[in-house]
């Protein structure tokens, strides 16, 4: 039996055999330990019926491995150079059922792509400096794909699970933290990797929250909201930390105004509303507490931001 790809002497044979120096900048750690992508695989529950999505496919290292259980797997990457490396290697290896899509994931429209290939699942290592913007783009803009399974840093997956009080808690935790439910599986050591990172990374698993793929409804408990309406929300959490320091009401007065500051009046109230302090700040309230006030401003039929 070959070796697999991600075996480390076969990545250093055939980053030599092509002359690729890898690029730090785009995140360029390719996992090189077979038994952690194979505790990777197993704990996604890939099953033969699905087709996987996958960022950042570099050599194929991951995609050799998600083949072995998929039906297919669309591969995104953006460096030409592992492009034509992982096409020549697709031959070599015989990965027939693996699609590779030559493009920034940060550019791609997601809910085109999961419509035309019917994907619920994306299995990736994330190169760095995206992950944090992608996990985002992908929840809000594909409802379909209900589960994803990714290595990326420690600190991004604190800030994916900051409750309210935690330092790492943000804006970012709070429009995640309406999308999806995030848990970190295991930690996977930086000697995993080749080059090792800088940085710690884990494994965690996002499950989104349901959604009526119809009707475009983001649901959070007993709350549904439309796309646009999710969008004004994201808005609205963004204006409300723009000034995380600051009191939130200063902080949406200096933020551009996405209210109106005659709509103040109604924000105090529904603080009072909700048993708090107009001199709150934005870090001390939680995600229903955002929500509720939120609501109330959508409600109110004089509003027109
Ligand atoms: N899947 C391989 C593995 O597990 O070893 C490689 C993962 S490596 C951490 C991240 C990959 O993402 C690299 O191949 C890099 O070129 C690619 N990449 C970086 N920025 C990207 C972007 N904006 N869009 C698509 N791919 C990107």
């Amino acid at each position: 039996m070959a070796q697999y790809i991600s075996s480390p002497s076969v990545t250093a044979d055939i980053l030599k055999k092509f002359g690729i120096k890898l690029r730090k900048n785009l995140g360029q750690n390719f996992l090189t330990d077979t038994n952690i992508l194979k505790k990777i695989i197993k704990l996604s529950g890939i099953n033969k019926s699905e087709t996987i999505l996958e960022v950042g496919s570099g050599i194929g290292s991951l995609t050799e491995l998600i083949l072995e259980q998929a039906q297919k797997v669309i591969c995104i990457e953006l460096d030409a150079r592992l492009v034509s490396v992982f096409k020549e290697i697709m031959k070599t290896y015989n990965l027939d059922n693996a699609v590779l899509i030559e493009k920034d994931a940060m550019r791609l429209d997601y809910l085109l792509l999961s419509r035309d290939y019917s994907i619920k699942k994306m299995v990736s290592n994330l190169p760095y400096k995206i992950a944090a913007p992608l996990i985002l783009k992908i929840l809000l803009e594909a409802p379909g794909i209900e589960k994803m399974y990714l290595t990326i840093q420690k600190d991004i997956a604190e800030r994916l699970l900051a409750k309210k009080g935690d330092k790492n808690y943000s804006s970012y935790s709070i429009k995640t933290g309406f999308l999806a439910d995030f848990k970190i599986l295991f930690n996977i050591q930086k000697t995993c990797f080749m080059p090792a990172p800088h940085v710690d990374s884990v494994f965690i698993e996002v499950s989104a929250r349901e959604r009526n793929l119809e009707g475009n409804v983001y649901k959070y408990q007993d709350r549904s909201l439309s796309l646009q309406q999710v969008k004004r929300f994201f808005n609205f959490i963004d204006a409300c930390f723009a000034n995380r320091r600051k009191k939130m009401i200063n902080s949406i007065e200096n933020s551009g105004a996405v209210l109106p500051v005659d709509k103040m009046d109604l924000m105090i109230k529904m603080l009072h509303v909700i048993g708090k302090n107009k001199d709150i700040r934005a870090e001390q309230l939680e995600l229903n507490d955002f929500l509720e006030i939120f609501i109330a401003l959508e409600n109110d039929n004089n509003l027109n931001y």
